[in-house]
């Protein structure tokens, strides 16, 4: 498979897509049924993990440790199990089928807190810091958030000042809400290196027992409670010069880089929430009769069902299909991919979960059943790695720079720009992609007219809107949405045209993939221009109209003050490490 930019290649470069690759649905067996295996026989013995204790938290990680989860993917030559990234994947989806608290802790640190030293430490680095990661003796963070940039990470303020005599860095600043700070040995921290220039960073290897270093009280969390989130705060910490990762400068690029993995990790994770829903709502169905039959016969119910399936089928084809770039080369520009995979599998699971506690009737809502707590572990997947809103409008913003520096270096003036437009328009997607089967013929006409409409619009969109085009929100998430519907079609024909070399039946696929590009196409068309100009020129209205009425009237109600005041007091004294 091709390492470049994927999808910026398909619409903004080459056009021409000949074949695919074949990324086959990776099989559970050998050491990751074994692993998994040995997961599940743990998760036995802690049913309930929806508790702070310390106790059990330790028991827990022991156990884990022992069956080499925290070394997972981490080279056999650092003391790990080497395994590849399709096979991490599967293992991810099929323990967080079984529930999200219990495995957090070492996914977190495999994911996202070791891997800036897979990717790009040196072989010093990798020695002192993989063999005790691996075996889980030193646990690791991912630390990029502060109490005051959360979205806007290139913005972040936490400072990193080289010492006189260039030996080590002084680090200076706030992190929050970091998963596994009260129980790493160590962390990923990225820091400005230069004031003036932000977005110009450093990321160091950060021992917590260094002087200076400290860390707050646990966030009490609405889930994932079996897991550490604290703040930290970095006070004239003297790191080491040699804990740099990489080049001064690439700090952002690491954060970045590193993200792609875990935002591939949340694809295949919910995979397995929207599997193991798919299972009970398919149990429920059957079991439950009202009216006289099972409640599986109701059409109402079987939409739910089918839902269910068909979006755990495409999170998890995207996934695979990334993740198989990802394993050709590590360091493959998958930003776009590693979004639509974030993306569409946490929003897709978030309603399988809301689905499946909805067919269990009354019973899904008590706290006897495992909806409840799987609903509450599996919240903040939307937030956090890049929030819904951001993976909405990133993918845009990423292809309409790109075009735009091609459009600046290749005009000058209006008309010159009109021109490039035009040119642009002109140049459909070459596609000589041929299948054997009609549905598949029609899905890939289907991802080409996305392709087609895509192009349209980031070219009128910079044409028409120039560089305001960064505030035209809902204008962005509708390219998003076409890239990401082009994405989901054409790795689903990737993994059926695969089983079908392999001589496998494809009939249950194939109505897979023609469910899915029925209901992208009806999305696409209620995203259509006119209903969306006639939906967001209400929109301008509603939103001016509130914003008069909070100006004259700034309580709702008889509450004399906005309780988000008084929630913002009590959420900073958490964000204090000290
Ligand atoms: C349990 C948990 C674990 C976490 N673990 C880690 C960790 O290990 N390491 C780490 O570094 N961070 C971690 N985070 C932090 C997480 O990544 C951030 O919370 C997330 O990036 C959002 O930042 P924020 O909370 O500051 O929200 P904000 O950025 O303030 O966003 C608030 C709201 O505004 C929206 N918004 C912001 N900008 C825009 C925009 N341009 N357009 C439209 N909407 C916008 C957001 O989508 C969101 O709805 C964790 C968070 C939680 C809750």
């Amino acid at each position: 498979m091709e390492s470049k930019t994927y999808l910026k290649n398909l619409y903004l470069d080459a056009l021409a897509l000949n074949d695919l690759p074949a990324v086959r649905e990776t099989a559970s067996t050998g050491t990751v049924s074994e692993i998994v295996g040995r997961y599940l026989e743990i998760s036995a013995m802690h049913p309930d993990t929806d508790t702070e204790a310390p106790d059990i938290r330790s028991a827990l990680i022991q156990k884990m440790k022992k069956i080499g989860f925290f070394g997972l993917t981490i080279p056999k030559a650092y003391g790990g199990l080497g395994l590849g990234l399709r096979q991490y994947l599967k293992i991810v989806e099929m323990t967080m089928a079984s529930g999200m608290a219990l495995g957090f802790t070492a996914l977190a640190h495999l994911s996202i807190g070791v891997k800036g030293i897979v990717l790009f430490g040196t072989e010093e680095q990798k020695q002192k810091y993989l063999v005790p990661a691996a075996s889980g003796d030193m646990i690791f963070s991912y630390a990029l958030t502060e109490p005051n940039t959360g979205s806007d990470a290139r913005n972040i303020q936490t400072s990193a000042t080289l010492s006189d005599d260039g030996s080590h860095y002084i680090l200076n600043g706030s992190k929050t809400y970091i998963t596994n700070a009260n129980l790493a040995g160590a962390m990923t921290v990225f820091a400005q290196l230069d004031k003036e220039n932000p977005g110009f960073m450093g990321a160091f290897i950060v021992e917590t027992d260094l002087d200076g270093v400290r860390i707050g009280k646990e966030m009490p969390k609405m889930g994932l409670k079996a897991s550490s989130t604290a703040a930290v705060r970095f006070k004239d910490v003297r790191i080491p010069r040699e804990n740099l990762l990489g080049k001064p400068g690439d700090g952002f690029k690491i954060a970045m880089t590193i993200l792609n993995f875990g935002r591939v990790a949340l694809g295949a994770g919910s995979t397995g929430m929207m599997m193991q829903s798919l299972q009970d709502m398919s149990r429920r169905a059957e079991q439950r009769k009202q009216f006289g039959v099972p409640i599986g016969d109701f059409e109402l119910i079987q939409e739910k069902i089918v839902s269910a399936r068909v979006n755990g089928e495409v999170a998890s084809a995207i996934s695979a299909y990334t993740a198989a770039m990802l394993e050709k080369d590590p360091l493959a520009p998958v930003a776009i991919e590693s979004s639509h995979c974030k993306l569409f599998g946490t929003t897709r699971a978030w309603e399988t979960l809301y689905d499946a506690l909805q067919v269990a009737g009354g019973a899904g809502y008590l706290t006897t059943q495992p909806y409840e707590k799987r609903m509450r572990d599996f919240r903040v997947t939307t937030i956090f790695e890049g929030t819904t809103e951001i993976h909405s409008i990133y993918p845009a913003l990423t292809l309409l720079r790109k075009l735009a520096k091609r459009m600046r270096s290749e005009t000058n003036g209006k008309l010159s720009q009109i021109m490039f437009v035009l040119k642009e328009l002109a140049l459909p997607p070459r596609w000589k992609l041929r299948f054997h089967h009609r549905t598949m013929n029609r899905a890939k006409r289907f991802a080409w007219v996305n392709a087609v409409l895509l192009r349209w619009m980031l070219a009128a969109g910079l044409l028409v809107y120039g560089r305001r085009i960064a505030q035209k929100q809902f204008f962005l998430r509708r390219i998003t949405h076409l890239s990401l519907y082009l994405f989901g079609t054409l790795a689903l024909l990737s993994r059926i045209d695969a089983a079908r070399q392999r001589g496998r039946d494809l009939a249950a696929e194939i109505d897979l993939l023609a469910y899915f590009i029925s209901s992208a196409s009806k999305a696409r068309r209620s995203d259509g221009f006119w209903a969306s100009i006639r939906r967001e020129r209400l929109h301008r209205k509603i939103v001016a109209d509130l914003r008069h009425q909070l100006a004259e009237k700034p309580t709702y109600g008889r509450r004399k003050e906005p309780e988000v005041a008084a929630l913002s007091s009590a959420d900073r004294r958490t964000h204090e490490a000290s």
